[in-house]
């Protein structure tokens, strides 16, 4: 068997050209865009990539989006001010504060910027409101990367009521509210750990699989029901050659890329899952797109719960 692709990519294509004529119909009605302001702290480079993919989402469809960045000697209290500057904005709908924050900024910083964040404006669905409103089922801004994935299951026919669905991972931006929105649709969730015992037994129970772990190539075959789901949120970037040969076959895309790349980015699933799950999601081309069409999706419902639309 070889697991039927969940393609991310399109999708998330398919939610932006949905989401566009009423871009176009805020603009018209409320004379600006909808605005987004990013929080960008010191120049770590994955968080550059991702930060320009937000930009740039952001102005094709159009959105105001705006980087604000700091230097990475910032201080703590110079980025809550930002962040409180941007909650008093009149032009931003949301904020997203991209993470992680300079080691430097000390221990509990992200969550002490996170909290300063207006729940009216965070779409990442970080600030405890939005997470307590969430638990209750209530939330209207949620997390993007787990809200993608519910996107891509159900529009997917995965069923997911009654499913038993297993997530790896327990962070607050992924695994955590991951395992809640599978349960408010019905699912028996699982959450694992690296405390978790037999986690390979424990996952192979899974109908729905979420690897949100951070490991190249950890979730192997012996992890994975004959049939089930499996999401791979992971992404690391590689560039030891080992690690790379031992994933993938030579005349494998992947071992191209690497080769000409020095470095490619790789999912927590190993690629020999695909013989036998019955779907998944790739890396790159899954979750990371949808997680930027939510990341839309979020700052354009802020931006018409501000002007009163909904809710
Ligand atoms: P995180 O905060 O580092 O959390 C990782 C989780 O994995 C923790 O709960 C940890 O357990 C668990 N874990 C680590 N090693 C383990 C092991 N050996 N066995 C079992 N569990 C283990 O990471 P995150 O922010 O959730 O992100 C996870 C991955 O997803 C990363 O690769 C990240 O880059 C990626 N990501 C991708 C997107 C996207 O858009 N594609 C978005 C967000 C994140 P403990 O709690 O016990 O330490």
């Amino acid at each position: 068997m070889t697991a039927r692709t969940l393609d991310g990519q399109t999708l998330a294509r398919t939610m932006q050209e949905e989401i566009r004529p009423e871009v176009a119909a805020f603009t018209a009605q409320h004379g600006r865009p909808p605005g987004l302001g990013i929080v960008l702290v010191g120049n770590d480079p994955a968080s550059e990539v991702y930060v320009r993919n937000k930009l740039k989402a952001g102005a094709d469809i159009g959105f105001r989006a705006d980087l604000e960045r700091l230097p990475a000697s910032a201080s703590l209290a110079e980025t809550i001010a930002l962040v409180e500057r941007l909650n008093r904005s009149e032009f931003h709908d949301g904020i997203l504060v991209q993470s992680p924050l300079p080691k430097a900024m000390g221990a509990g910083a992200e969550q002490r910027v996170f909290d300063a964040i207006a729940p009216g404006k965070d779409v990442d669905g970080l600030t405890p409101v939005n997470v307590g409103l969430l638990v209750q089922k209530r939330a209207t801004l949620v997390a993007c990367t787990p809200s993608g994935i519910i996107e891509l299951l159900e529009r997917s026919q995965v069923p997911i009521a009654g499913a038993r669905a297993v997530v790896i991972g327990r962070s607050d931006i992924v695994g955590k509210p991951m395992a809640l929105l599978l349960m408010h649709r019905h699912a028996t969730v699982t959450i694992c750990h690296s405390r978790t015992r037999d986690l390979p037994a424990v996952a192979a129970e899974a109908d729905i699989l979420v690897a949100a772990i951070g490991r190249a190539g950890f979730v192997t075959p012996a992890f994975v029901r004959p049939g089930a789901v499996v999401v791979d949120v992971g992404t690391t970037q590689v560039s030891d050659r080992a690690v790379v040969e031992r994933l993938f076959a030579p005349d494998s895309k992947r071992r191209e890329v690497f080769e000409r790349r020095g470095s490619i980015v790789v999912g927590d699933v190993h690629p020999d899952v695909a013989a036998v799950a019955g779907a998944l999601t790739p890396v790159p081309g899954g979750v990371g797109p949808l997680t930027i069409a939510m990341l839309l999706k979020n700052t354009l419902t802020a931006a018409q719960l501000r002007a009163g639309h909904v809710g």
